[in-house]
């Protein structure tokens, strides 16, 4: 992201929501973007997978300056090279597990490499629900439909929005050890949206917004170090 701004409204009621913000995430890393709430996560990640445009700046994906592309390309990128993991999961009701995981290349018309759809399903452990319906399944299973889905296309990043947060201590802690093992076995580039300290400390870097700007970060944090940086933020703020 090069110097993006978001701006929301005009005038006396604009808000800014997010205020040149410039950061690189590397390929292969696990980044966590923190802060209160309304610093700018949510825009930040709206920006940064070209669900919403900025008001100013540039985002690239690779070599790809998003801001270029129609609204049919940007779709098409964000369902080939981008995965998505949201708080509510997000699973079509009336697709089986296995539809569910494999639409994202249904939808560009390309076929399911068999191979890679068993060790996904394999890797995030839902290898027996193939034929179930979302519903017959657990909270922490559908997010692992949706971890699979995510991955299904070897995307170059996955934007996960609170993947924890509907979900219980334990089962949270299997969900992110699932990113966590994206990661650093299958090479994947995660970058997650929490409140939530615990699961800052899967990271590779945490990142923190305050008021749409940009304010610390930290690498390879711990939950107490990130409980310390969130209380800092807060008092100055
Ligand atoms: P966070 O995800 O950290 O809670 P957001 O990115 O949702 O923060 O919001 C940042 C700021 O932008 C807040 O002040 C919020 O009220 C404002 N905002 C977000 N989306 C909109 C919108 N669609 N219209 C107007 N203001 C918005």
């Amino acid at each position: 992201m090069q110097d993006v701004s978001k701006q929301y409204g005009k005038d006396a009621q604009s808000v800014v929501a997010l205020d040149r913000v410039s950061m690189g995430i590397a390929q292969g890393t696990f980044t966590a973007v923190m802060g209160p709430s309304g610093s700018g996560k949510s825009t930040f990640l709206h920006c940064a997978a070209g669900l919403d445009r900025p008001s100013s700046g540039a985002v690239y994906l690779g070599a790809t300056n998003l801001a270029e592309l129609k609204e049919a390309r940007l779709t098409k990128l964000r369902r080939s090279r981008m995965g998505f993991v949201f708080q509510s999961f997000n699973l079509l009701p009336s697709l089986t597990v296995e539809q569910n995981i494999t639409l994202p290349l249904r939808l560009d018309g390309k076929p399911a490499n068999q191979g890679w759809l068993e060790h996904v399903v394999g890797q995030v452990g839902i290898a027996d629900k193939l034929g179930q319906f979302p519903t017959q399944l657990s909270g922490g299973q559908q997010q692992r439909v949706a971890i699979a889905r995510a991955l299904i296309t070897r995307p170059e990043v996955i934007f996960a929005d609170e993947p924890t947060g509907a979900l219980d201590p334990e089962t949270a802690r299997d969900v992110l050890g699932l990113l966590r093992q994206a990661v650093t076995d299958m090479h994947q580039t995660v970058v997650m949206v929490t409140h939530d300290p615990i699961a800052a400390a899967h990271t590779d870097r945490a990142i923190f917004l305050v008021g749409g700007r940009l304010t610390a970060n930290l690498d390879a944090p711990d939950a107490t170090q990130v409980s310390d940086v969130m209380a800092q933020l807060r008092r100055a703020a």
